[in-house]
This record gives C-alpha cells, structure tokens and sequence, in this order.
C-alpha cells in the first residue's frame, strides 16, 4: 500500500484552500529586540519581528538571561526525570512559590508548557468531579477545547463573552449539578477582554466553579502583573487561574494556581503533569527573574500599552483597517488567506518586516488577518515604517482602505 498519498492528499487540500503554512526562518539577536537576522531562501537579512508573543521582550532582558545561564552553569542542564521519579528540582519548587504569590494563591503547578496545562489540567478537574458540567466559551483555545474532549464530561459552549447565554445555561443546570465555567481573560486573536467580574458574580449565583487562562495577560496586566484578574480586583474569586511562562515572561512551560487541595489533586491525578519530564533548572530560574522583575517593574507594561496605542493610532490614521481591540493586540483584517500569506511574504521580503498570516483553523475563515503585536522596544520610526509598508502592500494586492474621513476620527 501507497502510504506517502495520504500525507500528501493531505497537503494538497492546505495548499488548495490556501492555507498550507510557512515558517521564517528567524535568529533573534539579544539585546537588540525586536530585531533578527531571517535565513531566508536568498541568505541572510536584517529583519524588524512585529508578531512576537514574547510580548515584553523579557527572552532577552539580562536578568532572565543572567539566570539562565547561572543557573545551567551551577547545576546543568536537564532536570533528569519526570517530578515522581527524580525531576523535583530547587528553581522549581522556587518558581511555584513565586506563582502562587504572584496570584495570590496557597500553590500552583508547573506544567512543561501553558498547553498541557489547560489540556491536563481541565481534564483533571473535570474528571475529579463527579457529574462535572463544563459551560466553555466559544472562542477557547484548542489547549482548553482538548482539555474539556479529554475530561469526558458533559459541556456547553456559551456565545463568546455573553453573560445571558451563560446564565441562561447555569439555570439550565439547576442548582444541585457541578458546574466548571471555563474561559480566557483577554482573548488573543481579537484581543477583546473576558467580563471577568460578570463571570465570578453568575459563577458564585450559580455555585459554579471558575477556571481562567489568563496566558495572553499575565507580566502585562495588574500592578504586578497578575493579569486582568488581578487588575479588575476578582483575583480571589477565581478558582483556577492559568498561565504561561512562554510570552510575556520570555520562557518556557505553563502552569495552574489555586486552593492547595485543587492544586494538590491534579499533581496527583493528572497524566500529563505525572508522566513527563520535569521543567530544566535553567528554565525555572530564567522565569522566576522574569516574574519577579515585573511584579515591580510598571516600566515594560506602560511602554507597552503606551507603544500598542500608538501603533493602533497611526495605522488607522493611514485609513488601515485596523479591528477594534481593547488590549495590546493590533489585528488588521485582510478577509481571505490568499492576501493574507501575500501581504506577508512582501512585508518580508521587501520590506524586512516579519508578520505571520493568521488563517483559519486559528481563526474563522473569512476573517483572515496580521496580528501585530508592539512591543515596548518598537520605536517611533519603527512604527512609521510598519505604516509605510503596509500602505505600499495595501495598495499593490488592492485591498480596500478605510475613507480617510472616517480613519481621521
Ligand atoms: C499560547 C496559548 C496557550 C498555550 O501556552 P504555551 O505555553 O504556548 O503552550 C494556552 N492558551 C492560550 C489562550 C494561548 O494563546
């Protein structure tokens, strides 16, 4: 039998929808972020990263590095096995302590990234619950969709972010059945925020459980960059929060933090935390510098928003069709994945700018786009720049640009 023609039928039908995907090739240069040098297909090139979610530029800041290094130095590389057979190591239990503090919880759980977390770790509390319902929202990540699949459970989607369709369901459950609500806090693709205290209020009316991935918010949101629990003041109302320690803490891995017991029966219960190589020490060095930097340090936070906006501000100006987003995140529509993978192969290619396509399944089709994400270390002639070239990309695909009238409002 002719295996090889499944793969590559299998290809043939991204390549026909247009939606095979590419990846640069990319050396990001310490020190010098957002700047890389690309390998690309024609030699090396000096390029600007406008797609990063290493969104603080934390993966380069020298405390983080510093403490890598130090710490692989001192004590190696690999941790040297999962958590119950040797990989319980110092920097780890360290780091947990420090998220736990972060989000003012009794502990947290590391995971080796954010995506286990949510699929390990929902699927565990679901299944420790009996008669779990999980109400989920719409636009969850696929790591909180294969969590809820894997937790066997019975689920509901609620419309994204609406509080009546998820009260409307909560009744739906009666008051005696065990309900998980399970949602994000800033979703990253439109870059909308989750009505978090709205949440909290139906969850402790209905006597649901909460569970939030917080991924896209924490280091950048809250006086300590708790996230937008923290800023909205519901940290302590939320079950379980999640979070990565891959954006803006500019590392690797991910994690859960709660009440002691919830945390303590998912270390115990939950196949991906029990059968898989522990974090490296390095690592959890690296993101504990990373996480105590921020929990003072306003500076990267402020120049973020502060840069986002501007971002936002110039590029509707141009009359760019800019969506409306409320956080740091600069989605500009494009509408089909053909010009999508098009106006970012020329903003590479000739104008050194490296802005990933999003297209469908990351998004729905039809709403194809650049997700452009500012980082404090975008400069104003950065910026000037990243508007010239997308005019110039606009104009030659032929896509449409906002009336100048309406984009000067
Ligand atoms: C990136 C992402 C994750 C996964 O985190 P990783 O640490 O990258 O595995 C989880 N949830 C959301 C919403 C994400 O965008």
């Amino acid at each position: 039998m002719d295996y090889s023609k499944f793969f590559s039928a299998a290809l043939n039908r991204l390549h026909d929808e247009r939606r095979y995907r590419v990846f640069a090739d990319l050396e990001r240069i310490a020190g010098r972020f957002p700047h890389a040098v690309w390998h690309s297909p024609k030699g090396q090139r000096n390029v600007v990263i406008w797609c990063s979610n290493d969104y603080l530029g934390m993966g380069q800041h020298p405390k983080v590095v510093g403490a890598m290094v130090e710490t692989a130095t001192r004590v190696g590389t690999g941790a040297g096995g999962t958590r119950n057979i040797a990989g319980t190591h110092h920097p780890l239990v360290q780091l947990e302590a420090e998220l736990a503090d972060l989000h003012d919880k009794e502990a947290s759980l590391l995971f080796t990234s954010g995506y286990v977390s949510n699929q390990t770790g929902i699927a565990t509390i679901a299944k420790l619950i009996p008669n779990c319902l999980i109400l989920s929202d719409a636009l969850n990540h696929n790591s909180m969709i294969e969590g809820v699949r894997q937790a066997g459970c019975d689920r509901q989607i609620f419309r994204h972010s609406d509080m009546a369709h998820l009260e409307e369901l909560l009744i739906a459950a009666g008051p005696d059945r065990p309900k998980l609500i399970a949602c994000e806090s800033l979703y990253s693709m439109d870059g909308d925020i989750a009505p978090l205290a709205s949440i909290c209020d139906l969850a402790e009316k209905y006597g649901a459980m909460t569970y939030v991935d917080e991924v896209h918010a924490v280091g950048m949101y809250g006086p300590r960059g708790g996230g937008i629990a923290e800023r909205d003041g519901v940290m302590h109302r939320i079950d379980v929060l999640e979070g990565t320690l891959a954006k803006a803490f500019g590392c690797l891995g991910g994690y859960i933090a709660g009440k002691a017991d919830i945390i303590d029966a998912v270390r115990s219960y939950a196949p991906g935390f029990i059968f898989t190589t522990a974090l490296p020490p390095a690592i959890c060095s690296a993101a504990t510098a990373a996480i105590r930097h921020l929990k003072t340090s306003a500076w990267e936070r402020e120049r973020h928003q502060d840069r986002a906006a501007r971002v936002k501000a110039i590029l509707n100006a141009a009359g760019l069709p800019v969506m409306s987003s409320e956080t740091h995140i600069v989605p500009l529509f494009v509408g089909d994945p053909e010009n999508c993978k098009k106006a970012s192969d020329i903003l590479l290619e000739e104008h050194g700018i490296y802005i990933q396509p999003i297209n469908y399944p990351t998004v729905a089709k039809g709403t194809e786009r650049l997700r452009i994400t500012p980082s404090p270390y975008h400069d104003d002639g950065l910026i000037d720049h990243l508007a010239e070239a997308l005019l110039q990309v606009w104009e030659r695909l032929g896509l449409p640009l906002k009336r100048k009238s309406l984009a000067a409002e």
